[in-house]
């Protein structure tokens, strides 16, 4: 795979890297301090292309490739991982299952309002009792009538009580999985109360809650009882957007650190000179750039069209750790001040750890990567 980057590709990551950085960096402590997804952002983001990323631009998109997507996502994670997983989410999750699986009705009706920012997107898979075994759904969608009739808790869903339109999986028995999509306001759909967080504070988290919420037959979403084959193909490109967050993180920690061991001095010397330090530089920055290398290679075969699940698995598990590895030795650099909140690597910290846990948990990761493996050799 190739990885030089075209101009239209550093064009829209120096755009995007300008307004983060005049944007959200300013305000990121503010709107996790406040602990909710700031709204009046979202028409600034649509404004850039930020809610219609991968869709066509014969649906309001920006239709970008996923190399370029991962470009801009690590971009947010640098400048506040909870903005980057919200996008994550309305981006590659809600709007990617459509775009997989939708019909050119379903497109048509639901693409649009979501590219231009209308409202923001969710994507609910996890349940209390199935994260990574996820075809232990206990929610039900049941036939009735010229539709169906959904039952069930939804656990742990992003922008779930900001969103205006969910892509919901429930059971349909025999560990089998149906997709739907459910506009806000529809009777028996709600979002339940927003958990609290160890990071990631201004990105809602929050139960969604299905009661005798019925469905037309038009709005489902694939066929009867085989979504899992479509979220699978989902995760695949999330991961991918994962992994690039990480690495944001990561390095926006890395730019603090680095910032700092020149300033602070002690026994005489800038910290920056003792080679325990420099060590510790060295890594994160060695880490992070093969992390960035394995995400682009997994974008740029999605791009191609090759297969690219155990590519994109391997850049999630490895981008994740060398994240959390980065923004903690950068915060190790800082010494106590690293444990304060006047510094941002304490946020840093505490939003990358996520990217080992969402979108399958590094063990899941790893399954994936083995069974490719072993089905290969
Ligand atoms: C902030 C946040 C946002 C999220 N956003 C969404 C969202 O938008 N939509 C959505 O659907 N979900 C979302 N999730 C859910 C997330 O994807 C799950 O938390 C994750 O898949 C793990 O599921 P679990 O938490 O139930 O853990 P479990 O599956 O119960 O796992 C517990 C532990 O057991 C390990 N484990 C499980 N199975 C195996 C195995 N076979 N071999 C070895 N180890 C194993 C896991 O790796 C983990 O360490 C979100 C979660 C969080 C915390």
């Amino acid at each position: 795979m190739k990885f030089a980057y075209r101009d239209d590709q550093l064009l829209v990551r120096d755009t995007i890297r300008a307004f983060v950085r005049s944007r959200i960096v300013p305000n990121a402590d503010r709107w996790n301090e406040a602990g909710k997804f700031p709204m009046e952002l979202l028409p600034e983001l649509a404004a850039l292309g930020l809610t219609g990323l991968a869709v066509p631009q014969e649906y309001g998109g920006a239709g970008l490739d996923a190399v370029t997507i991962a470009m801009l996502m690590e971009e947010f994670g640098a400048g506040d991982g909870s903005i980057g997983l919200t996008i994550a989410a309305h981006n590659s999750l809600c709007i990617g299952h459509l775009l997989i699986a939708a019909s050119d009705e379903q497109k048509e009706r639901w693409l649009p309002p979501l590219a231009r920012g209308e409202y923001l997107g969710c994507w609910a898979l996890t349940e209390p009792a199935s994260g990574s075994d996820a075809l232990n759904a206990q929610s039900r969608g049941r036939r009735d009538g010229d539709g169906y009739v959904i039952d069930g808790t939804k656990q742990f869903i992003t922008n779930a009580s900001v969103a205006g339109f969910a892509v919901v999986m429930a059971g349909a028995g025999e560990r089998k999985l149906t997709a739907f999509g459910v506009m806000r306001g529809t009777p028996g759909f709600a979002a339940g109360k927003p958990e609290e967080k160890m990071g990631l504070h201004a990105s809602d988290t929050a139960p969604l809650l299905l009661q005798g919420c019925r469905v037309p037959e038009r709005d489902r979403i694939g066929r009867d009882g085989e979504a899992f084959d479509d979220v699978k193909k989902v995760l695949d490109r999330g991961r991918i957007g994962i992994g690039a967050l990480a690495i944001g993180l990561g390095r926006a920690s890395l730019e603090v650190a680095i910032r700092y061991a020149k300033e602070r001095t002690q026994f005489g010397r800038a910290i920056a000179e003792f080679q325990m330090i420099q060590w510790k530089l060295a890594r994160a920055r060695t880490e992070l750039d093969a992390a960035r290398l394995l995400v682009h290679r997994a974008a740029a075969l999605a791009d191609a069209g090759r297969p690219f699940t155990d590519a994109a698995s391997k850049a999630k598990l490895f981008a994740s750790q060398a994240g959390t590895r980065a923004a903690d030795a950068s915060l190790q650099v800082l010494g106590g001040y690293g444990y304060l909140r006047d510094f941002p690597v304490e946020r840093h910290l505490r939003d990358v750890r996520l990217m080992e846990i969402g979108e399958g948990t590094s063990e899941v990761q790893r399954i994936v990567i083995a069974r490719d493996l072993l089905r290969a050799s």
